[in-house]
Order: structure tokens, then C-alpha cells, then sequence
């Protein structure tokens, strides 16, 4: 016997790779949340499409396509500007399954309450759990219609080539194409969450065609550049306007647009995100002349929903594979789960998962509706905002902890560990940081109050009369005005977001799951760190539902 099959016959204690494995069907909150938003006649394809996403294969897509980043190609051997980017073939296998399976746009097809949108998003959701990056592209490409419908002449030409579940990635005239994808270009160097700073501009070129205009600056951050065309923000003669601005022309021609340099990001290295020049670049104007912020605002919205789903994603994939290291692996004589101390880290984590599962499905379900009512429609002003500030805080501290308790494995790339862990902070930067989010908040509440009446129907109706949740809406009935300044935003915000997670698990959730939350998140029974839930709460049994497969 050669040395290494001695050592491969050891009993390592090493618990094998957590794939392929159903994401659907494992998890202990997707079918039910899914059913009460009224997807459940979505749920063969949701069961099929888990299957899909959970295998050895797209796991190893996912490793790939993040270990070998895109590259900018800016000059051919003869030095002529291509400003092209290669990605991996894993990244584009990625794309392929995502387009194929509609997770751009397959919403739009569906009417209001029928599932369609909260559908997609659990496959967001899925897909976001393997590989998140390529996500960025497939979201900024639903997510443009809502504004660019704005300008219906432009709509009825990108919209069909938008709308097709066939990935096409060359660089050639957007008419050619079987698909594309669109990007969003907002940033400058003067400032991102201040948009009134922008200085790129924009002069009317009626020579070139009617709504057509020529851009010039710069845009600090785009992220998937090889998209069709990007919305852009510059200042025309009536002010900040935004413009449909295509990378190849209709006469096949490169449109004056200079990919400068690929940032070198923290995480999300799978997702190219480039700084870009404008040079007399032609763009079309998208809705009406100098209104640009409102107008791109409704792309940002979609992708803000988007975002905060990947926060819950990364949750729930961190939490996964700790409660499969834990009840797979032993130390001191027991498998760690059964260990009291690593089951209330479990369990701690397993809480603010299916918190955050419950209140990302119930935002899908509200923007889906938007349409339909003003509760609703307040509810989504409000309520994305709300779990956009919290989801991606608390998926900064749900994947570190997770990332321990699957022990030193957990800090090596070759678990999907540390890409998680990289991929967290983003959330809470783009499509609006953590303060923005929260002076966000404000605005709403300061500007209409009926948003607050909503919130509070809400968490009324959801939290069943429970003495907590009573006791904490008759505090915000009488919020002192104090409370809606600047500097008391994220207190706020982090309230209102506990007591929606409350009410949800109250009404949704199992009960052990609701109890553990409410005492220690609403009435403050917790230490400072996941692992301090109160001892007398059914700790094991919670800690169980993290290991997929097992509720
Ligand atoms: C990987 C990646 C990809 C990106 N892709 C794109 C893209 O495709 N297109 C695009 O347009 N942009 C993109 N961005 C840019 C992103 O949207 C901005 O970074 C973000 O909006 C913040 O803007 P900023 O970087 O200019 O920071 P700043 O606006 O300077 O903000 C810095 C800090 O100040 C805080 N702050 C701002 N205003 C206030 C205030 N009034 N009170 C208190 N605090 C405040 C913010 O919360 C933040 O924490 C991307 C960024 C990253 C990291």
C-alpha cells in the first residue's frame, strides 16, 4: 500500500463537500415563503432549477469563473482599440444558465400576483447561493426596462432584444445579436451617492438623429462592461438627463466609449467593474430632458430588490454549509452540532437566516404588487429600503461567523467560504450605502407619513396581537420627532427592520424560530456576538433546520 492510499484510508473526520445538493428542496423556509406570495404553481420549476443550480458543476463554475478574473483587452496586436474584456468560459457558462432561465426578465411576462416576479427571485436567490457576480449584469438588464420604458422609441427596440432567454456575448451591432445586456453608469470620481455631482455632459446632435445627443466625461465605476449599452447620467442644456448609450453603433461601428482600467476589487472577482470614458460617445435621450435622476431611479429601485436578495443569499449558502461542517464533523467526543456552545452559534445564525428569507420573499411578493394598492406600493417605498440597509449589514456578520464555525477549512478558497465573505460588504455599498439607505427611510417617512400608517397595518396584521410587537408599535405611533432626525437614522431603521423580521416569523415562521428572534433581537435577551441566544430556547432543534435537508 503506497503511502498516500495509507493516509486516504484514515478516518479524517473531514465531512465531504456540501454539492450536489437540491437548493430548493433542502431549504426550511423557500416553499412556504414562496407559497404565501403566491408562487406555488411555481414550484416544480423552482424544484428543478435547485437541482440545477446545486450541482458539482455550476459549484464549479462558480469557483472558476471567481479564481480566474476578467481581463481588459484594450488594444489588438496592431494597436486599434478593441476595449473588450475575456472572461473565463465559466463565467459565460454561468450567464448562459442564468439568461436561459429567464432570471433577467422572466417577471415581466406575468401579471401582477401571480407569482411571476416572486418566482424569479428564488432562482436570484439560487443562483445568487453558487455565484453571485455574474448576477450584477443579469440584474442591471431586467432591471433597465422600468426606466427605459420612459422613452417608448427606444423601448420598442431594446426591449425585444432584452426580453430573449438566449446569451450572446459578442461585441457586434445590438440588431445582430439573439440577446443583450444592459449596464448602468452613474459614478463619477466627485461622487457616487451625490449624483448632482456629475459632470459629464451631453450636446444635442439633432445632425445624428432625432433624441440624440453626444457625451463626454468620465463614469468611475461600470460595472459589466462588455454589456450593449448602459443607461447613463450626464448634464444636457436642462440639466442632469439620462441617455441610452450603445457600445456598437447601428452601422456596426464601436461607439466612442474607452474602457480605462478593471478595478481590483476586494471580492465580487468574477463581475468585471470598469472605469470608462466618454468621448463625444452618441447616447439617446431616455425619458424627459433634465429629469435623468428620477428617471434612471426606477433601474436602481429594481436592482436595489435585487441586491438585497444576494445579502440573504449569501446568509443562507454561509449558514448551509456550517450546519453541514457541524453535524459532519466531530471534536471532544461529539459531533460538533451536539456540542451546547455550537449549537446556539448554529442556531443564532439559523435565526437571522430565515428572518432575512422571510422579509427578502415578502418584498418580492409587495413589489410584484406595487401596482395594485397604495399599502402596497408604500410598503415597497419603504420596506426595500428598510432590508436593503439591514439584510446587508447583517450578512456582513452571518457569513464571518459561519466562516468559523466551519474552522480553519473555512478560511481556505477552495470551501466557497471566503468568496462569500469577500462578496458581503458590497451589498451594503452599491445601489446606495448603508447611510443613504437610512436618510432614504427618513425621506419617506418625513415626506408622506402614510408610509409609516403602512408599515405599522403591517407589522399589526403579521405580528397577531404579540405583546412585543404591540408594545413596540404604540412606540413608533408616538415617535418623538427627535427620532426622524440625520443622526438617529440607522437606529430607526434597524428598529423597524427587527420588528418586520419579528412579525414575519410570528406569522410565517416555525414558532421556536419567531421566539428565539423576539427574545433576543426585539427584547434585547442577547449577547453581542451570534452564539448568546438565552439557553431555556429549543437551541438544538433550531440548529438542525440549518443543515440542509434536514426540516
Ligand atoms: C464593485 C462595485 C461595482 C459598482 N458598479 C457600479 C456601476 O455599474 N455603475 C455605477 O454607476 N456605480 C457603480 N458602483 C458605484 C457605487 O454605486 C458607489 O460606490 C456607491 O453609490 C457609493 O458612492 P461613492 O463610492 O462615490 O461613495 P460616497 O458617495 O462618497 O459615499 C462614501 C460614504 O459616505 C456616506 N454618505 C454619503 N452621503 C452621506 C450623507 N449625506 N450622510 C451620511 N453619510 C453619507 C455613504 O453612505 C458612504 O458610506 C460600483 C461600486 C462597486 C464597489
Amino acid at each position: 500500500m503506497s503511502h498516500n492510499s495509507e493516509l486516504n484510508s484514515v478516518k479524517t473526520n473531514q465531512p465531504s463537500a456540501l454539492e450536489p445538493y437540491n437548493l430548493f428542496t433542502t431549504d426550511p423556509v423557500l416553499k412556504n415563503a414562496l407559497r404565501l406570495e403566491g408562487a406555488s404553481t411555481r414550484i416544480n420549476d423552482l424544484e428543478n432549477f435547485g437541482a440545477k443550480v446545486g450541482s458539482v458543476e455550476t459549484f464549479e463554475w462558480g469557483h472558476q469563473s471567481n479564481r480566474h478574473s476578467p481581463e481588459l483587452v484594450t488594444h489588438d496586436r496592431f494597436g486599434k482599440r478593441v476595449d473588450e474584456v475575456h472572461y473565463h468560459p465559466s463565467y459565460h457558462s454561468l450567464m448562459k444558465l442564468s439568461i436561459e432561465s429567464g432570471l433577467h426578465c422572466s417577471h415581466y411576462g406575468s401579471a401582477p400576483g401571480d407569482g411571476g416576479y416572486v418566482a424569479r427571485m428564488a432562482k436570484m436567490f439560487m443562483m445568487a447561493q453558487v455565484e453571485v457576480g455574474h448576477g450584477c449584469s443579469i440584474s442591471m438588464t431586467g432591471a433597465v426596462l422600468p426606466a427605459l420604458r420612459d422613452q417608448p422609441s427606444l423601448a420598442s427596440i431594446w426591449e425585444p432584444r432584452i426580453r430573449t432567454n438566449s446569451y450572446d456575448y459578442r461585441l457586434i451591432n445590438p440588431a445582430e445579436k439573439s440577446g443583450c445586456l444592459l449596464g448602468m453608469g452613474l459614478t463619477e470620481r466627485q461622487g457616487g451617492s451625490d449624483l448632482r455631482a456629475n459632470s459629464s455632459t451631453a450636446a444635442p446632435a439633432p445632425e445624428e438623429g432625432e433624441d440624440c445627443y453626444h457625451l463626454t466625461g468620465h463614469k468611475w465605476f461600470t460595472s459589466a462592461p462588455m454589456c450593449d449599452a448602459f443607461l447613463v447620467l450626464a448634464n444636457s442644456p436642462r440639466g442632469l438627463s439620462c441617455f441610452l448609450v450603445p457600445r456598437v453603433l447601428s452601422d456596426g461601428t464601436q461607439n466612442s466609449i474607452s474602457l480605462m482600467r478593471l478595478k481590483d476589487k476586494l471580492g465580487n472577482r468574477s463581475n468585471a467593474s470598469s472605469e470608462i470614458e466618454y468621448n463625444n460617445a452618441k447616447g439617446w435621450i431616455v425619458g424627459e430632458e433634465g429629469r435623468g435622476i428620477p428617471t434612471i431611479i426606477k433601474m436602481v429601485n429594481a436592482t436595489r430588490v435585487d441586491c438585497t436578495t444576494w445579502a440573504a443569499a449569501l446568509m443562507r449558502q454561509a449558514v448551509a454549509q456550517a450546519g453541514w461542517h457541524v453535524s459532519n464533523r466531530s471534536a471532544f467526543g461529539k459531533t460538533l452540532v451536539d456540542q451546547p456552545l455550537m449549537a446556539n452559534v448554529v442556531a443564532d445564525l439559523e435565526v437571522e437566516v430565515e428572518a432575512a428569507s422571510h422579509m427578502i420573499f415578502r418584498l418580492a411578493g409587495l413589489y410584484e404588487r406595487s401596482s395594485l394598492g397604495e399599502q402596497e406600493a408604500n410598503l415597497v417605498r419603504i420596506g426595500s429600503a428598510v432590508a436593503k440597509y439591514w439584510l446587508s449589514k447583517r450578512s456582513i456578520a452571518v457569513v464571518s461567523e459561519a466562516l468559523e464555525c466551519v474552522g480553519g477549512n473555512g478560511y481556505v478558497e477552495e470551501s466557497i467560504l471566503p468568496r462569500l465573505y469577500r462578496e458581503a460588504p458590497l451589498n451594503s455599498i452599491w445601489e446606495g450605502a448603508g447611510n443613504v439607505i437610512a436618510l432614504d427611510v427618513l425621506r419617506a417617512l418625513n415626506r408622506s407619513p402614510n408610509t409609516m400608517e403602512s408599515f405599522l397595518v403591517e407589522i399589526s396584521e403579521l405580528g397577531n396581537g404579540h405583546p412585543e410587537i404591540n408594545k413596540n408599535i404604540e412606540m413608533l405611533k408616538k415617535l418623538p420627532s427627535e427620532q426622524l432626525k440625520e443622526v438617529n437614522a440607522r437606529r430607526l431603521v434597524e428598529l423597524m427592520a427587527k420588528l418586520w423580521s419579528s412579525a414575519l416569523l410570528i406569522s410565517r415562521g416555525e414558532q421556536i424560530v419567531a421566539d428565539a428572534y423576539i427574545s433576543s433581537r426585539l427584547s434585547n435577551d442577547w449577547g453581542n456576538q451570534f452564539g448568546s441566544l438565552p439557553a431555556n430556547l429549543a437551541l438544538k432543534d433550531i440548529a438542525q433546520r440549518a443543515v440542509p435537508g434536514r426540516t
